[in-house]
């Protein structure tokens, strides 16, 4: 007999004289009700044991953790909160759990303690609900793309350009370590290396994607990204999966809509196939926020927020702007910020972003326009000769979401930037190419996936929405 998937189950529209459920025992009270869970929703089914006509062996087997296979009939149920339950008639244990020692007890756990158990961590509650949102997540990022006839490209994982410009990177080598080959002049010989060149992980597939875009129109990627930047904060990865459209002849405003749409249209995606999960993610959030003093809870449930961010526009304000609100702002004058920001060209940090956003415009902002010196050699240089057509998105509680570009198209232009910065022009000769050989306008961004699944579940921690968290000194499993 086939077994039926618990969401399947709880969603039939009759009873049934025998159904199959497998899964795993998430408790079991009186020796008789067991709470049986298998991935497929954040619901359990309630399945009754005829405990008179079942071993005692069997029952002592039942602990949490156990997977169990039962079969039995589905039959409405008599207690409140479930339309179904299964009264068993057969039930067999496929794998025991030492309950005592299963780390994932039917209480609440901190979710520091969950992050030391994270291979079974995704058996708890939140941690299911939090993982069926990202696959959702990101099945609506490849939906919203191949809706609007994207082109999905795979960029390569491993990087022979140093220069991405985009943060620290891990070195790939294949090269003994404890015996490195030399040139003359003592230097490591990476001729002998592998690709018979440095190279490192990718920390972006913008540049590649660039040519792509050179080609096919409209790109996009989706895909692990690496920087070893060692900021073990609530915020970064050293691992993370990133989307970068990537579009030929879209300026800047353009690049901002799309964006904008595309956020809307994968935050829509969650809330219309999530409802279960994401309600149970804002009963989390709701008691976490009880935890913290008045002044400091949100105003809004989590839901709420999802439906803020769909409903209204994002702001859109210039960098220059930006700086003259934050000067004049009550925590700059006040000297609350880590900190100050005295004068135009300032580097925004988050404390900055996160002022914006959530104290002063209270909504989701796109930063546009910024000092060409604080951001990456590819940005189209403006007319002032000062600024970039660089664009960032900011969120409530995240800070940045997304950091994107209309890219410098003129070949002069982009040399000389280059060679201001130190950046080899020979090491990206096919990145100058796309310059040489019908360039055009041409924009893109990068979402930080982890960032967006932050915010759909309204978890605070970017450890606690991806399956295996790499980040500095921690890749035990
Ligand atoms: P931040 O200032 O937050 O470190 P960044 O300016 O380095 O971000 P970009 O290089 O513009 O970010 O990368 C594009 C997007 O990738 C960011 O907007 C963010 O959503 C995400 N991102 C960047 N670095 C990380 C990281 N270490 N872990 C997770 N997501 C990241
Ligand atoms: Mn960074």
């Amino acid at each position: 007999m086939k077994h039926t998937k618990v969401k399947d189950l709880l969603q039939s529209n009759t009873t049934l004289t025998e159904v199959n459920a497998k899964g795993w025992v998430r408790t079991f009270r009186n020796n008789q009700f067991i709470a049986l869970n298998d991935g497929s929703t954040l619901n359990n089914i309630q399945c009754v044991v005829d405990f008179e006509n079942t071993p005692e062996e069997t029952l002592k087997r039942i602990t949490t953790g156990a997977a169990i296979s039962v079969v039995g009939a589905l039959v409405e149920s008599q207690g409140a909160g479930q339309k179904y339950e299964i009264q068993v008639s057969k039930l067999e244990i496929l794998g025991d759990s030492d309950a005592e020692k299963f780390p994932m007890q039917p209480k609440k756990h901190s979710l520091e303690f969950l992050r030391e158990n994270a291979h079974l961590r995704v058996r708890t509650n939140a941690f299911g609900a939090i993982m069926r949102v990202r696959s959702v997540l990101a099945f609506a990022v490849h939906r919203y793309f191949q809706e609007k006839g994207f082109v999905y490209v795979n960029t390569p994982i491993i990087t022979g350009a140093d220069a991405e410009g985009a943060g620290e990177m891990f070195q790939v080598t294949s090269l003994p370590l404890d015996n490195l080959p030399r040139t003359e002049d003592g230097s490591i010989n990476y001729r002998e290396d592998f690709f018979g060149k440095h190279t490192n992980l990718t920390v972006s597939g913008q540049l590649e994607g660039e040519t792509f875009a050179m080609a096919l129109g409209q790109i996009y990627t989706f895909g692990p990204t690496f920087r070893a930047e060692n900021s073990n904060t609530s915020r970064h990865l050293a691992e993370f999966w990133m989307i970068e459209p990537e579009v030929a002849f879209n300026d800047l405003d353009d690049n901002m809509d799309l964006a904008e749409d595309f956020i809307k249209y994968v935050v829509k995606y969650a809330v219309e196939n999530c409802a279960d999960d994401l309600k149970f993610l804002e009963g989390r959030l709701a008691d976490e926020e009880k935890q913290k003093p008045q002044a400091e809870r949100s105003e809004m449930t989590l839901l709420e927020k999802l439906r803020f961010v769909l409903e209204n526009d994002f702001k859109r304000v210039s960098y220059t702007e930006a700086i003259d609100i934050l000067r004049d702002s009550t925590p700059n004058k006040k000297k609350k910020f880590s900190y100050i920001i005295e004068q135009w060209g300032a580097d925004l940090q988050s404390e900055h972003e996160r002022f914006l956003v959530e104290k002063h415009f209270k909504c989701p902002v796109i930063l546009y326009d910024y000092p060409a010196n604080i951001k990456a050699f590819y940005m189209r240089l403006n007319e002032d000769g000062k600024t970039v057509r660089a664009m960032d998105i900011l969120f409530p509680g995240i800070g940045e979401i997304v950091g994107g570009s209309q890219r410098e198209e003129r070949y002069d232009v982009l040399v000389e930037k280059m060679r201001a910065l130190g950046i080899d022009e020979e090491e990206l000769w096919w990145y100058l190419d796309t310059r040489r050989f019908g360039s055009a306008v041409h924009s893109g961004f990068g979402l930080g996936f982890e960032r967006l699944v932050l915010f759909v579940t309204g978890m605070t921690n970017i450890r606690d929405v991806i399956p295996f968290p790499r980040t500095p000194m921690n890749a035990e499993f």
